[in-house]
C-alpha cells in the first residue's frame, strides 16, 4: 500500500513524548513489511538541532497554503529513514518536512516554560492543510492517510471536504489515532475560520465541543477508522471517568474505534546493542549484564554501592514527564514508606515544578539512596532502564505507556497501576501467574499511596528473598514479543478497511 503518516513529532527529529517514538517506529515497520511509506512532519527548530547529520536543506516545493481568507507560504524539505527489509535488503521511509519559520522556528514544539503557544490552533491548522497540499504536489497518491492526535485532527475532515475530488485522493481512506485523550487541542470557535472548512462541520457537532473548536474531536468524528494505543484504553475512554467529555463522540464511533498496542523499536531499545550502556546483554547473560549496568549507574548517579558482604538493595527507576498523570502524587503520598523499604530510587524527568522540587528534595534528603535528575536525557534514560532492577509506573491513566515495555525488554521488572496499556502488558507476580509462567511484574489496582507502597514492598521482598522467582519475572519479561510487526499488521488491516470505504 501507499501510506502517508502525518505527525507533529518523530524521533530522531523532534520529541516531547511517546508519539515521537511511535511515529518513527510504525513508519519503519510498515516500510520493512514492503509498503511505500511517507511521513510528514513540521520542520521544528529541533529538527536542525537534534539531527546529527548535515542540516536538512529545504529544497522541496514551496507552496501557498490557504488559511481561510488568508494564504500562508510553506517550504518543504526531505530526509530518508532506513528500515531493515527481508534478507537484510534495506527499505526506506520518505520523511517530508513542512516549514514555516514564523510557526516552527521556536524553542519548543507546542510551548515554552511559560505555557502553550497562543497561536497553536493557527500553527497546526496550517500544518494539517500544508501536509495534504504537499502530498498532492508530490503526487503521493496515498491509499490511506494516518493522522495522530489533536495537532493533525483536522486532516480527515480536510481530506473529505477539500481533497476528495482531487486526483490522487479519490479513494484515500483515513485513520486517526489518539495517543492521549487528555490533550484535545481546544481553541476558541473563531479559529474555525482558519480551517477553511464549512461552518456546518462545526455546528453539526463534529468539531464543536462546549462551544469551542476541538481538533481531537474533529479527528474522532471524521476519520474512517479511529484507534487508540491499547485495547484497554479504547474501552476506558468510552466511560465518563476517562472520556474527558468526549466519551459520547467515542461511543458514537462504535466498532470503528479500536485499540492497537504500540510496539518497541528494537533499533532504539534493545539491551543487546544499546550504545549507551556500560555492558550489553541478552536473556542469557542478563544477570551479569545488569550487574555491570547497575554498578555503572550507581556511580553515575552517586548512589551508594553496598560494601562486599552487604545485601544489595533493589534499584527502582522512573523516567517520565513529571505530571499528575504519571502518579507522582502517589509517590509523594508514600515517599517515607518507600524509603523505609531500603530500596534505592533513580528518577529522571521534567515537568510540574512541584514534582521537580519533590524529587530534588528526596535526592538531597536521602543522598546515596535516591537520585533525582531533572532534565531530558535520552542516554541516561537508556542507562536507567538497563541499570535498574525494577521500574515504577504508577500512572493514574496510561494510554499505552512505552517505558514498561522497554523495561520488560531490558529485564527490569515493572511495578504498575493496572490501567490502559499497563494492564495490557504487565501481569502480576501472584503465585498462580508465577506457576503458569505469565507473571512479569507487580500490579496494583487502586491508585492510592498505600497500594503503590504495597506493590513496591512486594517487589523489594521478592528481589531480596526469592531470587529464583525474580529471575523468572526477568526472563518472562525479556521473552515477550513487543516488536512492531504485530502492531503494524493490525494497522494495515485498518488502512485496508478505511481505503475500502472509498472504492
Ligand atoms: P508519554 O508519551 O505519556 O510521555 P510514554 O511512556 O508513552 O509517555 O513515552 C515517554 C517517552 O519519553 C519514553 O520514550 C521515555 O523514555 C521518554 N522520556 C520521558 N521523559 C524523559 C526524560 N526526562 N529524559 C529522557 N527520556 C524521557
Amino acid at each position: 500500500m501507499r501510506l502517508l503518516l502525518i505527525s507533529s513529532e518523530a524521533v530522531p527529529y523532534s520529541k516531547t513524548g511517546g508519539l515521537a517514538d511511535v511515529s518513527t517506529a510504525l513508519a519503519k515497520a510498515l516500510a520493512s513489511a514492503g509498503h511505500d511509506v511517507s511521513l510528514i512532519l513540521p520542520h521544528h527548530v529541533e529538527v536542525q538541532e537534534k539531527n546529527k547529520r548535515p542540516p536538512l536543506s529545504l529544497d522541496g516545493p514551496a507552496f501557498p497554503v490557504r488559511m481561510g481568507d488568508r494564504t500562508v507560504q510553506a517550504r518543504s524539505g526531505w530526509d530518508v529513514l532506513k528500515a531493515p527489509g527481508p534478507a537484510g535488503e534495506p527499505r526506506e521511509v520518505r520523511v517530508l518536512f513542512v516549514d514555516q519559520a514564523d510557526y516552527f522556528d521556536r524553542p519548543g514544539l507546542y510551548g515554552d516554560p511559560v505555557g502553550d503557544y497562543e497561536d497553536n490552533a493557527e500553527r497546526f491548522i496550517f500544518f494539517s492543510r500544508a501536509a495534504l497540499e504537499l502530498a498532492r504536489l508530490l503526487a503521493l497518491r496515498p491509499h490511506c492517510i494516518h493522522a495522530n492526535d489533536w495537532q493533525t485532527g483536522l486532516v480527515p475532515a480536510m481530506l473529505e471536504d477539500d481533497y476528495r475530488g482531487t486526483p490522487g485522493f479519490e479513494s484515500t481512506g483515513s485513520v486517526f489515532t489518539i495517543h492521549n485523550l487528555a490533550f484535545q487541542g481546544s481553541f476558541p470557535h473563531w479559529d474555525m475560520r482558519r480551517t477553511g472548512l464549512d461552518w456546518d462541520r462545526f455546528h453539526y457537532t463534529q468539531l464543536e465541543h462546549h462551544g469551542r473548536l476541538n481538533l481531537l474531536k474533529a479527528g474522532i468524528a471524521a476519520a474512517d477508522k479511529v484507534t487508540t494505543v491499547s485495547p484497554t484504553y479504547a474501552n476506558e475512554i468510552r466511560t465518563e471517568a476517562l472520556g474527558y467529555g468526549l466519551e459520547g463522540a467515542l461511543i458514537a464511533r462504535g466498532s470503528d474505534l479500536s485499540g492497537v498496542l504500540n510496539g518497541v523499536d528494537p533499533a532504539e531499545w534493545s539491551p543487546e546493542n544499546d550504545p549507551y550502556l556500560a555492558a550489553n546483554y541478552t536473556a542469557e547473560n542478563v544477570a551479569e549484564g545488569k550487574a555491570a549496568c547497575k554498578a555503572a549507574l550507581r556511580q553515575e548517579l552517586k548512589l551508594k554501592t553496598p560494601a562486599a558482604g552487604e545485601p544489595d538493595p533493589p534499584l527502582f527507576g522512573m523516567i517520565s514527564r513529571m505530571t499528575d498523570q504519571k502518579g507522582f502524587d502517589l509517590i509523594a503520598g508514600c515517599a517515607e514508606e518507600l524509603i523505609a523499604t531500603g530500596a534505592q530510587f533513580a528518577f529522571l524527568g521534567t515537568g510540574d515544578p512541584r514534582y521537580e522540587g519533590f524529587v530534588r528534595h528526596l535526592s538531597n534528603e536521602y543522598s546515596g539512596q535516591v537520585a533525582g535528575v531533572v532534565g531530558f536525557d535520552n542516554g541516561l534514560a537508556h542507562r536507567i532502564e538497563a541499570g535498574c532492577d525494577a521500574y515504577l509506573m504508577p500512572s493514574l491513566y496510561e494510554p499505552c505507556g512505552l517505558n514498561q515495555m522497554y523495561s520488560l525488554a531490558y529485564g527490569t521488572v515493572p511495578v504498575v497501576h493496572a490501567v490502559g496499556g499497563l494492564a495490557d502488558t504487565v501481569v502480576d507476580a501472584t503465585p498462580d501467574n508465577l506457576a503458569n509462567g505469565s507473571a512479569n511484574g507487580f500490579v496494583f489496582t487502586q491508585p492510592t499511596p498505600p497500594d503503590l507502597w504495597e506493590a513496591v514492598s512486594r517487589a523489594a521482598e521478592c528481589y531480596r528473598d526469592a531470587p529464583a522467582d525474580w529471575a523468572k519475572l526477568v526472563q518472562n519479561g525479556m521473552a515477550a514479543d513487543h516488536s512492531w510487526d504485530a502492531s503494524a499488521a493490525e494497522y494495515l488491516q485498518l488502512y485496508q478497511a478505511a481505503a475500502a470505504r472509498h472504492d
